[in-house]
């Protein structure tokens, strides 16, 4: 493996039931990348990030952080220290303010004392636009703040990875470009990033690689010219044009 692969997969399957959601799904991405799942519903996006924190285990297959076999690890708590995840419903506390939600994670799990947990959520929420709202509670703020909030509580972790499985799609339309924009920051900033989005044009601008899916396996992946311009699937094509 390359010095600089953060994340492997290799030949992933898992099924629920008789229903085989994931059927050989292999996918690496190095250190700075930006790679972006794209698909129909029900194709098994979700269930690839929740395979790569062990949420939902797989079946068959292995799943490498660095070099560490997550599938067969003894400390997962420590690899999901390792990757951050954010989520489509944002999955803040709502008890607590926008710092607190980033804090926790901080002085609960890494045992940091609070002053310096409360410096470095300070300085997340600044990276994500939200200094001014750091004492507000989530029911205090929209819901493209309250994904900032999400993205910094992940950013404040360090994580050698951040996954998203679809950020935008609860937001109303207004509301999509504050968070695209505090993503597209961290990508250029070399952020490691798996993202599951419909977003096609920010895919197309950030992305190194897209990834289409359907049915539970890869039908393609690529840079964006290439599958947007001359994809080698017809499917590829008929997919990426239906949304654009
Ligand atoms: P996507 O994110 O691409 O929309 P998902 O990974 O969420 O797709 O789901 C793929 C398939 O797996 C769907 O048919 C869904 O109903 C099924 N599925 C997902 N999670 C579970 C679960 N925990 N139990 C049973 N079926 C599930
Ligand atoms: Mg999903």
């Amino acid at each position: 493996m390359s010095q600089n692969t953060i994340l492997r997969i290799e030949n992933l399957y898992k099924s629920f039931g008789d229903n085989e959601v994931l059927k050989g799904i292999s996918l690496s991405l190095n250190k700075g990348e930006t790679k972006v799942i794209v698909g129909p519903s029900g194709t098994g996006k979700s269930t690839i990030l929740n395979n790569i924190n062990m949420l939902v285990p797989p079946d068959k297959g292995d799943i490498y952080l660095e070099d560490i076999n997550i599938t067969k690890t003894n400390d997962i708590h420590k690899v999901r220290q390792e990757i951050g995840f954010v989520f489509q419903d944002f999955g803040l506390f709502d008890h607590l303010t926008a710092k607190g939600n980033v804090m926790i994670g901080l002085t609960k799990v890494k045992k940091m004392d609070k002053k310096d947990a409360e410096e470095l959520a300070e300085f997340e929420l600044e990276r994500v636009g939200l200094s001014d709202f750091a004492d507000s509670y989530p029911a205090q703020l929209s819901g493209g703040q309250k994904q900032r909030v999400g993205i910094a509580r992940a950013l404040a972790m360090q994580p050698k990875l951040i996954l998203f499985d679809e950020p935008t799609s609860a937001l109303d339309p207004e509301l999509t470009g504050e968070v695209l924009n505090v993503m597209k920051n961290l990508a250029e900033e070399g952020m490691t990033m798996l993202i599951v989005s419909h977003e096609m044009a920010f895919a197309r601008s950030v992305s190194d690689e897209i990834i289409f899916m359907e049915k539970g396996s890869i039908v393609e992946q690529g840079p964006p010219e290439k599958l947007f311009n001359n994809p080698v699937e017809v499917r590829t094509k008929e997919f990426l044009l239906k949304l654009t």
